[in-house]
């Protein structure tokens, strides 16, 4: 009897090893699988499927072939990345003044360019939505604890809604512009949709905020591409364009877009002397054009690899510790 019970237990310990080995669940192949097809059942990429399982060959795997499947690192626990960038946004007094800040930089830029008597058109300013004029932070917390990412299909419904709050400051600020007959054109990558229940919850936000220039005119969304140099080409045409306000790079030149982090790094240098000036950068530390440059713009990776990709990112010291 005690000879069985070791036995028994040899196998226990077998199993429960070689399950910690793969550090992951088991799958069984069946009859029409594919490498692919497995490694999308559980968020994971063929090529992480394959190294995982020390696969050369992904067309190598046969009827009854135990896998481990993954995935290793999941969408939720990258989602808990988001908890400070959320929190700073949302809880910092530090994000508030820096919001403050920000618009108080534009208005001075723009009172002074009241003074200036040599323009002959109407002034206006182009501005960017989400992360700009509007707070999403609602939308990143909601995230958390979550095991997906954004997707259209949950961004959807919460632009729908039209109850995002304002950031900090811009409600004043733009009812400034309003008040010195600055036009204000909102040029925005959200969607209009097939319904126009982007364009109808948007606007539906803006003028829950009493923000002016609500109309068909000035807010400009997304119905083609998502460079907005075409919309901001229709807000310059017929004005005189104080200033342009965005958290993303790309809400100034599309110069921008898609260009690495090193790239983007060295592109701002270029054009250090029009921020501050010409370009106001609202900060977004949740999400944007610099989080994609880090996955090299490729939106499908996993989870397991933009953390990968995200660590391997920072720049650290090389001192061991003790
Ligand atoms: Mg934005």
């Amino acid at each position: 009897m005690k000879k069985r019970i070791s036995f028994l237990l040899a196998i226990v310990l077998f199993v429960s090893s070689s399950l910690s080995i793969f550090g992951a669940e088991q799958y069984t192949v069946k009859e029409g699988d594919t490498l692919a097809k497995i490694a999308k059942q559980f968020d994971m990429t063929y090529e992480e499927l394959a190294k995982l399982n020390n696969i050369s060959n992904p067309h190598s795997i046969c009827i009854g072939d135990m896998l481990a499947v993954g995935p290793v690192y999941t969408t939720e626990e990258l989602n808990e990345q988001l908890v400070m960038a959320t929190l700073w946004v949302q809880a910092s007094a530090e994000y508030r003044a820096l919001a403050y800040q920000t618009f108080s930089l534009a208005q001075m830029l723009i009172q002074k360019d009241l003074e200036d008597e040599t323009v002959d058109k109407p002034r206006a300013i182009v501005v960017d939505l989400d992360e700009t004029i509007l707070d999403n932070s609602p939308y990143e917390a909601w995230l958390i604890g979550k095991d997906f990412g954004y997707s259209s299909s949950t961004w959807n419904p919460w632009i729908q809604l039209g109850v995002a709050p304002a950031i900090p400051g811009a409600v004043d600020f733009l009812k400034f512009c309003e008040e010195n007959n600055v036009e204000v054109f909102y040029v925005s990558n959200r969607k209009v949709l097939d319904d126009n229940s982007g364009y109808e919850g948007t606007v539906k936000n803006l003028k829950a905020l009493g923000l002016p220039n609500v109309d068909e005119t000035h807010v400009l969304l997304r119905t083609g591409s998502s460079d907005k140099t075409e919309r901001r080409t229709m807000a310059e045409e017929g004005h005189h364009v104080v200033l342009y306000m965005g958290d993303n790079l790309n809400d100034f030149l599309h110069d921008f877009a898609g260009l690495s982090v090193d790239e983007r790094l060295t592109k701002t240098d270029e054009y250090k002397k029009e921020f501050g000036k010409k370009f106001i950068v609202m900060p977004n530390p949740m999400y944007g054009e610099w989080e994609g440059a880090i996955y090299n713009f490729n939106w499908k990776s996993s989870a397991e690899e933009r953390n990968e990709m995200r660590k391997n990112t920072l720049k650290t010291w090389e001192r061991e510790v003790q």
